[in-house]
């Protein structure tokens, strides 16, 4: 039986896709062999390549003087591979609005000039500071923001104004979910075990003229311009990871591409948000501008209750509800492949809990 996984991530996976990779997984493309064991040299690869990168662009509306790679090591690497690919004053501005954002920040500390110009804090990461190009420094190299803060919940609205210092984005947990301008940003980055894929792919999508004087010290393995000229096969790619990537992409062009996901994670965010806001039961602490659509963290009138809950919901098919250790409570992750029926499943567990325990 499938069941509704609210996992943080990796997560849900569109039913058609995983029913499509199972038809092909013994004999992709009339290829007589699995994707998972094919040389990543072979024609047929390299047009799974190709095709992930062209439908992501066509789906992101990714703008020609960028790049789009794909790589390994997770969004944490690329923490580390940001200050090392874009270093010419060795000085970079970073907004700390949750766990990921000053993982990010620390990280980098470690090979440029790192500084926290604005955090939320002192506010439990509730909100956004809304940044004014004045707190940026000017000769930074670049201002680094986490778009969604996938433990928090709470979300960027649209690329802050940073005076033309390029924009460097952690998206791991939204990616394809809502619109973005991408010729705001110098810089995106995904994991893809989100909104995207399977773990083991992360997505980096960057400005040509970003990655043109990288640290001499930077390891070949992080250097995006490496990736860019090999199209992402300097080495054995995730391929397997890949794939399911490009079919996810079909999946959603299909949907009606990103708009059409917006407006359905639009839908399914306002009725768990509205019944959150309405029960005098649970309470959800981020300011209502700041609400992540994807990540959407609660608590119930006290941690024994909130215990109680996870456990009733998992026993009732509603997976992986247990908010993240470091804030405790519920956390219902809501990406592009939870369905509507799943949001709602959701709303009338808590319905009858709340009956039931108030
Ligand atoms: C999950 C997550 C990460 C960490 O991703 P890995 O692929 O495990 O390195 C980083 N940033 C954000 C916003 C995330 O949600």
């Amino acid at each position: 039986m499938r069941v509704y996984n609210f996992s943080a991530g990796p997560s849900m996976l569109p039913l058609p896709v995983l029913e499509k990779v199972q038809s092909e997984l013994l004999d992709y493309n009339g290829s007589g062999m699995s994707v998972m064991e094919m040389s990543h040299r072979s024609k047929v690869y390299e047009q799974i390549n190709a095709e992930a990168e062209s439908l992501l662009r066509e789906l992101m509306n990714i703008p020609a003087n960028y790049d789009v790679i794909f790589v390994q090591g997770g969004a944490s690497t690329q923490f580390e591979a940001l200050p090392l690919n874009i270093c010419t004053n060795k000085k970079a501005d970073y907004i700390v609005t949750g766990v990921f954002a000053e993982k990010a920040f620390k990280e980098a500390a470690k090979f440029t000039d790192a500084k926290c110009v604005a955090s939320s804090k002192d506010k439990g990461h509730t909100c956004i500071p809304v940044p004014d190009a004045s707190m940026f420094r000017p000769d930074a190299d670049y201002v680094h923001i986490c778009y969604n803060n996938t433990i928090v919940g709470t979300r960027f609205r649209g690329a802050p104004d940073t005076s033309g210092i390029p924009l460097a984005a952690d998206m791991s947990s939204m990616i394809l979910s809502e619109a973005v301008d991408v010729s705001k940003f110098g810089v995106i980055y995904a994991g893809a075990q989100k909104n995207v894929g399977p773990a083991g792919v992360t997505i980096v999508i960057v400005k040509k003229e970003l990655t043109l004087n990288p640290s001499p010290s930077c390891p070949t393995m992080l250097k995006w311009a490496t990736e860019a000229a090999e199209h992402s096969l300097y080495n054995t790619p995730p391929a397997f990871s890949t794939y399911v990537a490009m079919e996810v992409f079909r999946h959603l062009k299909a949907m009606g591409g990103v708009k059409a996901m917006q407006k359905l994670n639009e839908e399914k965010a306002a009725l768990l948000y509205g019944y959150i806001d309405n029960s005098k039961f649970y309470t959800n602490k981020v300011v209502p501008e700041f609400r992540s659509l994807m990540n959407v963290p609660f608590v119930s009138p006290s941690e024994e209750l909130d215990a109680k809950f996870v456990s009733e919901a998992a026993k009732a098919g509603l997976l992986s509800l247990k908010g993240h250790r470091l804030v405790g409570g519920m956390r219902a992750s809501i990406y592009n492949a939870m369905p509507m029926e799943g949001v709602k499943a959701l709303i009338g567990f808590m319905e009858k809990f709340e009956l039931q325990n108030k």
